[in-house]
């Protein structure tokens, strides 16, 4: 995984994605390269006409991985060398799925389930991928970077029970008591989480703290795959539920993949609302956390997933936080992180980590940008 020291979903979409909210995946498949113009304003050299170019552009789709919508676009010369491709992209996720799911066991794995289990008892022995995200995680802790918390997973599971429940009951649907949700933040310190670099393992000093790696599972799956990607299909698009990897530039002339970024205020589900905007990328990954995504209804208001760890409460600070550099678990990270903060402290974080990219959509509808966000936002050309 690309190591980005600062020391973080999505939508990126219009590329394709969507995803699923905590329910019934409503899934839109929008081929971006066909949905948006391109904004590469050179048209393709007349050598390089369509007609001789041994690329052609394939398609992938699945939705058996990661409960969300899985999209890969990829320039290949035929047909049996991409499905060879997705096919093997598909089963690493697979893998990746397996590790960090948190509510399933698979015999003989040490998953996150396993893990939120047994390692209050001893040092459980984990799986690397699943070693390397903990420790990346717990060094973002330690620099002090704390909105973004995969500790947190005793309060995240209490939220997870009520909007299951209300979900599938909207009628009766309620909040979490307070002093549930307060008595679960005692037990939310990284400090208790000892990971041995040399067993490979973790150990829970507090019984009561659990992990929930929902903010940045996706973006560690989607940078190990896009390394796969680099490494057989440098030309590739991939979207995982929302976290976007754009490989190199589209082989059919456009000098950029077109990644949109949903319209927050208008949505009510992941892919609904309209786009926003539209990114011009290569060579990047854009993750968007939203307000949309994962929510249930209580007397009227929405209550979504991305809970803010000094309230306890949904954040209500963002519509939305697009997130655009080249680790994609950095930017998943930091959508939620920065989904969290208020713009202000947002704003000073990302102007202090290099390559990274930020749109924010207040709650008014306010659109914000860090600077070099003009270079790949249509809506900011030439601003
Ligand atoms: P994302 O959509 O990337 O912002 O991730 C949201 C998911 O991360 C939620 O569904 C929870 O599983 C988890 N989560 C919510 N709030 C936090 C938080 N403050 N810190 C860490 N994980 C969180
Ligand atoms: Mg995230």
């Amino acid at each position: 995984m690309k190591k980005t020291k600062i020391s973080k979903a999505v939508l990126s979409f219009l590329l394709i994605l969507t995803l699923c909210t905590g329910c019934a995946p409503a899934s839109v498949i929008t081929d971006p390269t066909a949905a948006v113009p391109t904004a590469s304003p050179a048209p393709p050299p007349a050598d390089a006409s369509a007609e001789e170019s041994p690329w052609h552009k394939f398609t992938r789709t699945d939705m058996s991985v990661f409960d969300t919508v899985i999209s890969l676009i990829g320039f290949a010369k035929e047909q049996a060398e991409f499905d060879a491709i997705a096919d093997e992209a598909v089963r690493r996720l697979r893998e990746f799925d397996h590790i960090f799911d948190g509510y399933n066991e698979y015999e003989g794995l040490h998953n996150l389930y396993y893990v939120n289990r047994y390692a209050a008892q001893e040092p459980v022995e984990i799986p690397e991928p699943l070693f390397d995200l903990l420790s990346w995680c717990k060094e973002q802790w330690e620099a002090g970077l704390r909105e973004t918390n995969v500790a947190m997973g005793a309060v995240l599971s209490i939220w997870h029970e009520y909007r299951d429940a209300g979900t599938k009951n909207p009628d009766a649907a309620q909040l979490p008591p307070m002093e549930d949700l307060q008595s679960a933040s005692q037990h939310v310190s990284f400090d208790q989480v000892t990971l041995d670099e040399e067993k490979h393992t973790v150990f829970f000093s507090d019984p009561a703290l659990t992990l929930d790696i929902g903010a940045v599972a996706k973006g560690y799956a989607a940078d190990a795959i896009a390394d796969y990607l680099y490494s057989v299909m440098p030309s590739f698009l991939l979207s995982l539920g929302g976290n976007v990897y754009a490989g190199q530039p589209p082989l059919d002339g456009r000098a950029a993949w077109a990644v949109g970024v949903q319209d927050p205020k208008h949505s009510t589900e992941v892919g609904s609302g309209g786009v926003l905007d539209v990114l011009d990328v290569h060579d990047k990954t854009v993750v968007t956390s939203g307000d949309y995504w994962r929510y249930y209804v209580v007397d009227g208001e929405r209550y979504h997933h991305i809970i803010d760890p000094e309230t306890l409460m949904p954040s209500r600070k963002m519509l939305s936080v697009t997130i655009l550099c080249d680790s994609s678990v950095l930017a998943d990270f930091l959508s939620t992180a920065l989904f969290v903060l208020s713009y202000e402290d947002g704003r000073k974080l990302a102007d202090s980590l290099e390559g990274v990219e930020v749109m924010w959509v207040l709650p008014d509808g306010t659109v914000e940008a860090t600077e070099g966000m003009a270079d790949y936002a249509r809506s900011l050309r030439g601003r």
